[in-house]
């Protein structure tokens, strides 16, 4: 994955001067800081980034650089990552189930937040992890869920004890001397602030059924970013709905926030500039990236339609819009996007077709896959 050094004005630059024969996954700086800038200033608590929606080290700088002082690690990887790139920042290991030899690397890396789900992992931690760390004390952090509501996917699945199990282990970690915090994550990409709501309600049933006050509630990330024509994220709602939750359910004694977004600071930040392999009979298109590189996740969570076509000169695609079978470049059948892209009548071989809002769970999930996804980045002055 080369790094350009020039910094170019926008995508349809890069095209015309590069005419890219691979994907380009293209980087804004500026839109990454700004974004960064407004989760900062809205929140109302601490923002940490979850580092695995797109761990760049040129994302974790300019993060650095916009102020954020916190991050979701989830790997001893990502916590020497972050220990290299950000030596002052917290960083929360919340990933709820660890070897013991991971539990062991980030006792050895001071690691002073952590997350669980379930009574075996947290006998794991009391066996391992100190509750102070240079004086400060350790948070543990019960993980809870609902069932899902306004997200694309469903994390719940995968992670998260129910209501009752959590006051269970938040009883039991305040008992054991450790910091008792809550934390959840509604989903991903929830566009409706009601996520929350739901969440931080039952995040008070249950300090009430532990009989505890957690020090800090985690709201977890899922905040959306611009995925659709018309569908703009609408953050300072979800930070609103969460500051008023809070308040009315904890009054004056509130746990601090902190959340850890990731789609939502990253995704809006880069576009993915893609070419028209062949149309197959005037029909099928095929592009030379797709479900095994740069658009490893639209089977999971639904197409992105902030789309561009340009001719091979760089010149916008202006015909009447029509639904295409989009396929990548790979011999797999499943190499396919779901449904239909609406892109223009005239897209032809040679075209360039720009994925906007591309920039998480892609540059770090594109894979070699029958020999293709040879992405290079580069870095522009703006997206448009
Ligand atoms: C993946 C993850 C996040 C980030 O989720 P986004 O939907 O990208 O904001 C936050 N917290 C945890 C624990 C995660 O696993």
């Amino acid at each position: 994955m080369g790094q350009q050094k020039t910094v170019w004005d926008n995508p349809a630059e890069v095209i015309r001067h590069l005419a890219p024969e691979h994907p380009v996954m293209v980087f804004a700086p500026t839109v990454l800081q700004d974004r960064a800038r407004q989760f900062i200033q809205g929140f109302p608590g601490l923002v940490t980034y979850a580092v695995k929606s797109n761990p760049d080290e040129v994302v974790i700088q300019n993060l650095v650089a916009a102020g954020i002082q916190g991050f979701d690690v989830a790997s001893p990887f990502e916590i020497d990552l972050i220990g290299r790139m950000a030596p002052h920042a917290a960083r929360h290991y919340h990933n709820p189930v660890r070897a013991r030899s991971e539990i062991a690397h980030g006792v050895a890396q001071g690691i002073r937040a952590w997350s669980v789900d379930s009574r075996s992992e947290l006998d794991k931690l009391f066996d391992q992890v100190p509750t102070e760390v240079d004086g400060k004390g350790v948070e543990i952090s019960p993980r809870f869920k609902l069932p899902v509501l306004g997200a694309a996917y469903d994390f719940g699945s995968k992670f998260g004890a129910s209501p009752e199990l959590a006051a269970e282990l938040l009883a039991e970690v305040a008992r054991r001397g450790y910091v008792p915090s809550l934390t959840f994550h509604p989903g991903t990409q929830c566009t409706d602030p009601i996520a929350w709501e739901s969440y931080i309600r039952v995040s008070k049933d249950i300090c009430d059924m532990a009989g505890v006050r957690a020090v800090r509630l985690n709201v977890g990330g899922g905040f959306p970013s611009h995925r659709v024509v018309g569908v703009e994220p609408d953050l300072t709602s979800i930070f609103q709905e969460i500051a008023d939750t809070t308040t009315e359910m904890f009054g004056t004694d509130a746990p601090a926030l902190v959340c850890e977004p990731g789609r939502g600071v990253v995704a809006d930040a880069y576009a993915l500039i893609t070419r028209v392999k062949g149309v197959r009979d005037g029909g099928h298109v095929f592009l030379n990236d797709g479900v095994y590189g740069g658009l490893a996740e639209l089977p999971i969570i639904g197409n992105i339609d902030r789309i561009e076509v340009l001719t091979p000169q760089g010149h916008p695609r202006a015909g009447d819009h029509g639904g295409r079978v989009i396929f990548g470049p790979t011999c797999d059948s499943v190499d396919r996007l779901p449904g239909e892209l609406s892109l223009p009548e005239d897209v032809a071989e040679g075209d360039f077709v720009i994925f906007h809002g591309a920039g998480a769970y892609s540059t770090v999930t594109n894979t070699r896959f029958n020999g293709f996804g040879a992405m290079s980045h580069a870095t522009v002055m703006a997206l448009s």
